[in-house]
């Protein structure tokens, strides 16, 4: 399959999952996950009309994004931050969906009042370890929970939804109450948000899992090998 072929049967699964779930029709959100992958992959899935990338190291994304800089690319970064990579990224980001600590928040506010004065607050997302994994970055949805309010207070930052990466199941199908708990959660945070509106984004479902996913009321993907072909074995997993 091309590449054209296959962005076009990844937003038609897509598109029927919603169909399916109790959720209903609703715009889904692509990101596709270009870790390990030329920019000249980049640009050919940009001229397809998909402009939102991920990647998941800082140092990899530093070297991509300037080579990027004619065409308007969003890049979302997905991966764990060290804090000390923040002030490099956040020129070129336009969204940092893996936050996992008050501190990075903040952080990311102060800089942007730093370097980035006149631009609007950051958006973020916050990311959720369901599975309580230890080696897994995010926060646990108690403490979620609990630090929502202090992550709303950070004027410099816009919490736009949750992010999550589920443990890894050879059946997808046992992600399903995973999922479930995710949007109870999604749903019980966007009632206390001060601008619901604002916080729209459930990013959960990847290559193997994002029917699943949408099924149980994702309304933003985040696909790599499904797009893009499998990664050259070298990346660091
Ligand atoms: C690599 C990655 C993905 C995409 O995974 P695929 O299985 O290739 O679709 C999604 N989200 C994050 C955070 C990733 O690191």
């Amino acid at each position: 399959m091309t590449l054209r072929e296959r962005l076009a049967s990844i937003q038609e699964r897509a598109q029927a999952a919603a169909h399916r779930s109790r959720f209903g029709v609703r715009p889904i959100d692509l990101i596709a996950v270009s870790k390990a992958h030329s920019v000249t992959s980049i640009r050919n899935l940009y001229e397809l009309g998909c402009v939102k990338m991920g990647e998941n190291y800082a140092q990899e994304l530093l070297g991509k994004a300037p080579l990027c800089q004619d065409v308007e690319i969003q890049w979302h970064f997905v991966g764990q931050l060290q804090s000390n990579k923040v002030r490099h990224l956040l020129p070129l980001v336009s969204s940092i969906d893996s936050v996992d600590s008050i501190e990075l928040a903040r952080k990311i506010a102060r800089l942007r009042e730093k370097l980035q004065p006149t631009r609007p607050p950051v958006p973020i997302m916050l990311q959720v370890n369901l599975g309580n994994e230890r080696q897994k970055s995010g926060l646990p949805p108690k403490i979620v929970e609990e630090l929502f309010p202090k992550f709303m207070e950070e004027n410099g930052v816009m919490v736009t939804g949750l992010m999550t990466i589920p443990p890894f199941y050879k059946d997808p199908e046992k992600l399903r109450p995973h999922f479930k708990l995710m949007k109870e959660l999604f749903d019980r945070l966007k009632e206390k948000h001060s601008m619901p509106r604002n916080f729209r984004y459930l990013s959960m479902g990847m290559s193997r899992d994002f029917e699943i996913a949408i099924e149980e009321g994702s309304n933003c993907i985040r696909i790599g090998e499904a797009l893009f072909g499998p990664r050259p074995s070298t990346a660091q997993d």
